[in-house]
């Protein structure tokens, strides 16, 4: 199969949907983002890339750093964190509030913010309350160390943040944090404004698609725990999108309001695409489709 040809397709069919849907606003910063631009790359697990459209242009990655900082938790911890974040599909959107009273404090999985915001308060405690974790994790696996926190998203969604500390008091208030509620909200919100490519994020979630071997040969995850991240990736990493995102595209997919989405062929690849245009959801347009077309014509779906 010519894996470029495909990729220079895809971006040429995708481009009468870049452009539609809405950016994300509710973070001031992320409105100012174009919404005309498109890219996908893929990354083989031995480490060769392939990318098309605007692959190297950086975007905030946001919830598509839920997936990373999961990975470090269950790979120190193993299964504990199940008894703080159960791993159910919301059927909600992904800041509500809603269930977690219904729920007594326990979010229904890691990739809604609640459930993140318990999975980042326990980064903080296994990794000596440094807040850049994850961060360091995406340097190394993706070989670009120049990856970075945008600065002025950070401060912007942390001045609209209003949801987000809602869910932390409230997880608090369950006694379901460790750790004091703006150390933890201050550790969330600086992953999320990590900005990356298409390029840096299929590279760095290889070990999704290697059986959680990382860039270097030494294992992060072992095969059944990265068996269980690309199970909730696909029944919960689009939210109350998931099944429609399972019907199209039929790929464990972790995506970000910046417009990101990193799919995952396990034993096979990674991909990620990226256009800033989202629907309902908060999942990219162009880049559903774009992962529909490309599952649809190379068979490669779980499915
Ligand atoms: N930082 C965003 C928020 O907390 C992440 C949401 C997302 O990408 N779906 O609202």
């Amino acid at each position: 199969m010519d894996i470029q040809n495909l990729l220079d397709d895809i971006v040429g069919s995708v481009q009468p949907l870049t452009g539609q849907g809405a950016v994300a606003d509710y973070i001031p910063s992320l409105g100012s983002v174009r919404r005309d631009q498109f890219g996908i790359s893929l990354a083989t697990g031995t480490g060769d890339v392939y990318s098309s459209g605007d692959a190297d242009v950086p975007f905030s990655i946001q919830s598509i750093s839920k997936v990373f900082a999961l990975a470090l938790v269950l790979a120190r911890d193993g299964d504990s964190i199940w008894k703080r974040v159960f791993r159910e599909p919301s059927g909600n959107p992904f800041n509500s509030l809603v269930q977690l009273e219904q729920e007594d404090g326990i979010p229904r999985n890691p990739f809604i913010n609640a459930g993140a915001i318990v999975v980042t308060d326990r980064l903080l405690s296994i990794s000596a309350n440094s807040p850049s974790a994850v961060r360091e994790l995406l340097r190394k696996e993706s070989g670009n160390d120049s990856i970075d926190t945008d600065a002025d998203v950070a401060i912007s969604e942390a001045q609209h943040g209003h949801r987000n500390a809602s869910l932390a008091h409230f997880l608090a208030s369950y006694g379901n944090l460790e750790n004091p509620v703006d150390s933890v909200l201050d550790a969330y919100i600086n992953q999320c404004a990590l900005a990356m490519s298409c390029t840096d994020l299929a590279l760095a979630s290889r070990f999704l698609a290697t059986n959680g071997l990382r860039s270097d040969g030494t294992p992060l995850l072992s095969p059944p725990q990265t068996k269980r991240i690309n199970a909730v990736m696909l029944t919960c990493g689009t939210y109350d999108a998931a099944g429609e995102f399972a019907y199209r595209v039929g790929l464990p997919g972790k995506s970000g309001v910046g417009g990101g989405i990193v799919a995952v062929v396990p034993n096979n690849c990674t991909i990620c695409v990226w256009s800033p245009g989202l629907g309902r959801s908060g999942n990219s347009l162009a880049g559903v489709a774009a992962l529909d077309e490309f599952t649809s014509r190379t068979g490669w779906s779980i499915f």
